[in-house]
Formats: C-alpha cells, sequence, structure tokens
C-alpha cells in the first residue's frame, strides 16, 4: 500500500509532540518538513512515524520523534548558530537540526551509517549539513566554537572536549547515565565559562563509546 506520508507526519506531530507540551513553532515545522520515513530503511517506511525508536543498522537506532523533539527545544538552535551533533546514526536529527540553525556538523563513529546518512542528506538537499566518522567525544576541533552541541547517546559525563569546544553563551544537551538508564541535561557554559547544568527528562540511549565515553564493550 502506498502511504501518505504527509499525513502520517501530521498526525505524528499533533499526537506525540504537540500533545504532550512540545510548544516551539520552528521545531514543529521542521518536523512537520523532514521525510523521516527516508531515514530508515524500506521495510520500516510504515512503522517510521510511529511513536518509538527504530533501528538503523549496526545495533543502532532512530530516536523516537518526541526524544528528537525535546532535544532540539531544548537546544533551541538561532538560525545563524552553528551546531555540533555527536551521533549522527540515520541523519535526522541533523536533518531537522539544518532546518533551524545556519551550519550542522554531524560526527558518526560507524563509517556505514555516516555514508548512509551522508547519501540521504544529499538527495535532500542539505547542503549546510557536514558528515564525519570519527570518535566524536574529541568534538571536531576545526569547526569549533559551536553554539550549540547535541549529543544523541548516552554518556557516562559530559565529555571534556565538548565543553571546551561550546561556546561561552552556548547550550550543549546530552543524555547522561549508565547504558541503561539517563537524565537529560542542559549544560549553560555562561560568559566566563562556568557551567549551569539542569536536569531534563529520563531517557535510554545506546551507549557514546569513546575516549570520553564508554569503553567499546559499552561497560
Ligand atoms: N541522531 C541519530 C540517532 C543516534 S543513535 C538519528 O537521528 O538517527 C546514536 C549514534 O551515536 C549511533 O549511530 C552510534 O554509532 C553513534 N556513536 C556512538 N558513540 C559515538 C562517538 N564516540 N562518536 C560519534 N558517534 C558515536
Amino acid at each position: 500500500m502506498v502511504q501518505n506520508f504527509d499525513a502520517l507526519r501530521k498526525k505524528m506531530v499533533e499526537t506525540q509532540l504537540i500533545a504532550r507540551g512540545i510548544k516551539d513553532q520552528r521545531v514543529l515545522q521542521a518536523m512537520l518538513k523532514v521525510p523521516r520515513h527516508l531515514f530508515v530503511e524500506e521495510a520500516l517506511w510504515d512503522r517510521s512515524y510511529g511513536d518509538y525508536a527504530l533501528p538503523i543498522g549496526e545495533g543502532q537506532t532512530i530516536s523516537q520523534p518526541y526524544m528528537v523533539a525535546v532535544m532540539t527545544e531544548l537546544l533551541a538552535p538561532d538560525k545563524d548558530d552553528k551546531v555540533l551533533e555527536i551521533g549522527t546514526g540515520s541523519g535526522y536529527q541533523a536533518a531537522v537540526l539544518a532546518e533551524l540553525a545556519s551550519k550542522v556538523c554531524t560526527v558518526e563513529r560507524i563509517g556505514a551509517l555516516g555514508m548512509r546518512a551522508r547519501k540521504v542528506l544529499d538527495f535532500l538537499g542539505y547542503s549546510n549539513i557536514a558528515v564525519r566518522t570519527f570518535d566524536g567525544t574529541y568534538g571536531w576541533r576545526d569547526e569549533a566554537p559551536f553554539d550549540g552541541i547535541i549529543v544523541t547517546a548516552a554518556s557516562p559525563e559530559v565529555p571534556k572536549p565538548l565543553l571546551e569546544q561550546l561556546k561561552e553563551g552556548g547550550r550543549m544537551v546530552i543524555p547522561i547515565g549508565d547504558k541503561y538508564l539517563q537524565t537529560l541535561m542542559v549544560a549553560d557554559k555562561k560568559p566566563g565559562g562556568a557551567v549551569d547544568l539542569k536536569e531534563s527528562v529520563k531517557c535510554v540511549f545506546v551507549p557514546l563509546i569513546g575516549a570520553y565515553g564508554f569503553k567499546a564493550d559499552g561497560r
């Protein structure tokens, strides 16, 4: 059956985002626009606007729409902002951010995922997104500093290089916790460099694996 993806997307925004308190119109518009189904394999298109995360291969997942909305609303990127994302995965969150910010730099650890994300983002014409494959816990020194940083994998703590590469006045959104459950944290870097850390919702992400994340076996 040929699905009406525009209708599914509209329903997703109304029932999963607006109904649960997402208010930022720019975020809602972006998620109404980005064709989420194209970021998963065709066999999953029917389920791609459902209220859950989905597998994207390599043991990784595309986040639940609500979680993408919450994180984007918390980050609140400005149209002139340069944003860093750690954990490209499917590329969906990067596309949503690219609708709102002037440039998105996104880093993925797994080469096959980074390449696939690049293909979809090229197909959709996102020329303001740079995708690279390396351990994103080091940040992206050549592109720093950033107005905003979003980490879409679970981290045991805030990776130090990321904090260093965040502008004063900038904000980082990152799930902090163990492998099984995390708290979404919002870190505001104040003028002078002090960091104000606030808790948001509980969440479950795949682990951030790297020098400043979890070890490769996930422990
Ligand atoms: N934002 C993605 C979902 C990310 S899932 C989306 O919209 O689809 C988390 C991703 O983080 C996985 O693809 C995983 O491979 C990646 N990841 C884990 N550790 C990483 C690291 N150190 N650097 C970069 N990416 C990492």
